[in-house]
């Protein structure tokens, strides 16, 4: 088996050799290696790449960001998904602000303690910007561990999570953990790859035992299967000339903080007639015996199928009754454009133009 030092040194020379040029590589700043570490999570580089530039031109310090309004930082978020994470980011700025003066905690045990950082991004930030020795443990990391070692715990089993953060903290090199760290995210982006790893070229060949008994199909192994909800949706886009009657999403659940249309939702599909029974007697009338088909968009653990409904009102007495009714707020065509918003409302609202 290869030994702890040999490993990282590969590692380490394959990082330098093969790495992507990407800016935050170039920096130690704390706040840019977090910004980008919260931008990548649950998203590619590629797709990430421009997001964080946005953010770093428009909020180049954490202060900036902490004073700026959640609705401008959602709406920089848009399109990125998972938009707990752009909420998290603005609160966790304000608490650095706040409780440590703009300035970030440089432990990993301390990060831990700051709203939407978990131990990964601690860790991240704790040895890319302060050098501790500490090892990140990504998917990438947990592909690369259970290959090269034969490692056959299930990853998503707190035992399994416990073991591989032991491994990794075992391998991570007190001098260089910042380089050890990207190294091992790297090679699992790039060589060590979920499908095809590229094992015939691979600087672990003589050592990988998932190579060596042909487990690259089989490891890393992961049990739990998450249950995929589907949601129906039934938009309805009340209009009046270039007004539209929106609202907020308050409640906890997918695009907090964005801002949709009147929404009835169901379990399971619905018929025109079948919405007519809901409280909704103002517009009713506009409601098409057959409705649109339905748009299917489909996020990481839910299946929406959502059929938007435009509706233009024949009044503006009937727009602002339909309003207070409704409890939705009446916004211009510019403000539309402004506020954020899922991106599948994004895209409706651009096509209706
Ligand atoms: S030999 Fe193949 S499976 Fe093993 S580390 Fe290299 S690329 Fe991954």
């Amino acid at each position: 088996m290869i030994q702890s030092p040999a490993f990282a040194q590969k590692i380490i020379r394959w990082y330098t050799e093969n790495k992507r040029p990407l800016p935050w590589r170039e920096t130690t700043d704390p706040y840019k290696i977090w910004l980008s570490e919260i931008i990548l999570q649950q998203t590619r580089v590629a797709q990430g790449l421009p997001y964080y530039e946005r953010f770093v031109n428009a909020y180049p310090t954490v202060a900036k960001l902490a004073a700026a309004p959640q609705q401008n930082v959602l709406r920089l978020w848009q399109g990125l998904g998972y938009y707990s994470r752009a909420r998290n980011l603005h609160t966790c700025a304000k608490q650095i602000v706040e409780t440590y003066n703009g300035i970030f905690p440089n432990t990993f045990n301390e990060l831990q303690k700051l709203p939407g950082v978990g131990p990964y991004t601690a860790a991240a930030i704790a040895s890319i910007a302060f050098k501790e020795s500490v090892a990140v443990v990504d998917g990438n990391v947990y592909r690369v561990l259970a290959r090269v070692f034969g490692i056959e715990i299930d990853t998503a089993s707190t035992e399994g999570k416990k073991y591989f953060f032991e491994k990794a903290n075992q391998l991570v090199p007190a001098k260089d953990p910042d380089l050890f760290n990207q190294a091992m995210m790297e090679f699992g982006a790039l060589h060590c790859l979920p499908q095809n790893p590229k094992c015939d070229e691979c600087i672990f060949s003589s050592a990988c035992v998932a190579r060596k008994h042909e487990l690259q199909n089989v490891l890393p192994i992961k049990s739990k299967k998450t249950k995929i909800k589907k949601r129906y949706f039934y938009y309805f886009d009340i209009r009046f000339k270039n007004k539209r009657l929106m609202k907020q999403r308050t409640a906890k659940d997918i695009w907090q903080g964005l801002y949709d249309f009147y929404l009835i939702e169901k379990k399971r599909p619905a018929n025109s007639a079948g919405l007519r029974q809901e409280e909704m007697s103002i517009v009713a009338p506009y409601l098409p015996s057959k409705l649109p088909a339905p748009l299917k968009h489909v996020l990481s653990h839910q299946q929406l199928f959502i059929h938007f409904i435009p509706m233009e009102l024949k009044s503006d007495k009937e727009f602002s009754v339909a309003a207070k009714k409704l409890a939705l707020q009446v916004y211009s065509k510019k403000e539309v454009e402004q506020i954020p918003k899922p991106v599948v409302i994004e895209k409706y609202v651009k096509a209706q133009e």
